[in-house]
């Protein structure tokens, strides 16, 4: 029996967009084991955390390749060489290309490492003893993810859905309906109490938006 309190997620605000990048810690069954979620800029504090918690992460998880969210990859590559970078199918390239991770518009262009493994919607993905789902949820960018899991009742939901807002619409490969699709039909059917945590700004729950939330309304 896995016991879903095991499961802990730790936030690490980061760098000029102030990211949500996220360590999540899986101690069910005698296990102990991470991944990260999104690496941006000024990640130090965050990979001192991981070393003083004595783990390697077993992946560096994106939930989209916008340069706010892969920024301090190559960084934690060299902290972590051996742990894989996972990404969704449709930014696989993103995350060699300025243009499509928008960093091509700022004073610093800049890539991250190649992916080592593709998500598609409904991979399920082991940390420690748990499984998390990996949800599709396009429309922010083509290739978002939201990843999920389903005992202790969290969602690392990325830019799709915020504490009383949405994922901007108004970047390249970006689409409002797509993402209103994704938000109704992935993430507010999921059960009310979820937590999600965004990649921007406080947590929330899919209860909460769908009642609240003025751009898409459950
Ligand atoms: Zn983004
Ligand atoms: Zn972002």
């Amino acid at each position: 029996m896995t016991d879903p309190h095991s499961i802990e997620i730790e936030t690490f605000c980061l760098g000029p967009y102030q990211t949500n990048c996220y360590v999540v810690r899986s101690r069910a069954g005698g296990k102990d084991a991470c991944w990260v979620a999104d690496m941006s800029f000024d990640s130090g504090v965050l990979l001192g955390r991981v070393d003083q918690l004595g783990l390697v992460p077993e992946a560096f998880v994106l939930t989209h390749a916008h340069v706010d969210h892969i920024a301090g990859l190559f960084g934690a590559r060299k902290r972590f060489p051996a742990t894989p970078i996972w990404i969704h199918e449709a930014e696989e390239l993103w995350l060699l290309d300025a243009e499509r991770n928008l960093s091509a518009l700022s004073p610093m262009p800049m890539t991250a490492p190649p992916a080592d493994r593709l998500l598609r919607d409904g991979d399920e993905l082991a940390l420690g003893g748990h499984v998390w789902r990996v949800l599709h949820t396009p429309g922010h960018s083509p290739g978002g993810v939201s990843l999920y899991q389903a005992e202790a009742g969290v969602c690392l939901c990325g830019d799709a859905l915020f504490a009383g807002s949405i994922g901007r619409t108004d970047f390249p490969g970006s689409d409002f309906a797509t993402l209103e699709r994704s938000i109704r039909e992935k993430l507010y059917t999921l059960p009310g109490e979820t937590v999600l945590y965004p990649g921007h700004g406080p947590a929330t729950t899919v209860g909460a938006e769908k009642a609240t939330n003025p751009f898409v309304r459950g």
